[in-house]
């Protein structure tokens, strides 16, 4: 099908984008990277009067990293983008995570930030980034304001924002020095999206866990955390427990079946795709990489 009609604007500067949005009775679109929006227009999902299109704001473009632990994605940053960067830093939880998207055509146009405002409860970056704790900065007609990812997901392609704000960044926090990192997921085939995954953090401390954070996709009506799995995890031994802790993703999970898994399948594969990315990250932080 064709898109309804709709008039598209292309700011070069914030501001400039941020007026265009408060001044559209709410009518207007974000457009990033175009890798849902487009299809979702060309199945008459959506059907705004505008585009405001963030791709020549210069800013939105940057990565920035402190040297140390904070990495800043701007809202324009593609899936490509951060593979390159990660690869060539050897952060291994985002090189997991990246290569898992769609195929190189999507990575190289869809935006890690417009993933996270699309709310899709099986996206990658979701489970990157509230493993990584992220905050989204977000302006809008009041102002600007920051939020954990862990508040912006409200449902199944749907989060807090409200109508006229944006998300201009992305802040994560890279795991630190005794830690390791991983993502894993089951999917039909490679390129297609996630049935179920996993992100692990885990802080060693000799050789117990001193700290696990766990995070889940494709498990929820939101991308979420795994608060049973960490607790399972935490100050125990590394070399033990991983199998009995990653069964007990049970109680962290409510998923909903749809054509790309039933209810049960998803059930089935959760403690798996929670195993895995927990073995990846003991042994990553046995490594220090992350
Ligand atoms: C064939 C194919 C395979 C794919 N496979 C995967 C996959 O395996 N995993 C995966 O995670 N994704 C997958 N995707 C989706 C892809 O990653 C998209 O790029 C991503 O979901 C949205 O990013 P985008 O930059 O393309 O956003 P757009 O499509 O431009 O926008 C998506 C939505 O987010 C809003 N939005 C975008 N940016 C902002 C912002 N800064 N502030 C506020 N709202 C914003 C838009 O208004 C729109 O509602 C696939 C897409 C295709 C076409």
């Amino acid at each position: 099908m064709k898109p309804p009609p709709f008039r598209y604007a292309a700011p070069t500067t914030l501001p400039e984008a941020t007026a265009m949005l408060a001044g559209s009775d709410g009518r207007a679109l974000v457009l990033a990277g175009g890798q849902s929006l487009i299809p979702m227009l060309r199945h008459r999902l959506v059907g705004p009067d505008v585009l405001v299109d963030l791709r020549g704001i210069d800013a939105l473009h940057r990565i920035s990293f402190d040297g140390l632990r904070t990495l800043r994605l701007g809202a324009m940053v593609t899936h490509a983008a951060l593979e390159r960067w990660a690869s060539a830093h050897d952060k291994a939880l985002l090189t997991d995570a990246a290569a898992q998207i769609g195929h190189p055509s999507v990575r190289t146009m869809g935006t890690v930030v417009g993933s996270l405002a699309h709310g899709d409860p099986a996206a990658e970056w979701s489970a990157v980034a509230l493993v990584l704790a992220g905050v989204c900065n977000i302006t809008g007609p009041d102002g600007d304001r920051e939020i954990g990812v862990d508040r912006l997901f409200t449902g199944p392609f749907s989060t807090s924002l409200a109508g006229p704000e944006l998300i201009t960044s992305l802040t994560v926090v890279l795991p630190g020095p005794r830690a390791g990192a991983a993502f894993s997921e089951v999917a039909p085939r490679p390129g297609d999206p996630a049935v179920a995954g996993a992100a692990a953090v885990i802080t060693l401390d000799g050789q117990d866990v001193r700290s696990a954070r766990v995070t889940l996709i494709g498990l929820a009506p939101t991308p979420c955390r795994a608060p049973t799995v960490e607790a399972a995890l935490t100050g125990r031994p590394a070399s033990v427990g991983v199998e009995a802790a990653a069964q007990a993703v049970e109680d962290d999970i409510s998923p909903l079946g749809d054509i790309h898994g039933s209810e049960d399948y998803r059930r089935r594969v959760a403690p798996v795709v929670v195993t895995r990315a927990l073995r990846s990250a003991l042994a990553r932080a046995g490594e220090g990489r992350s």
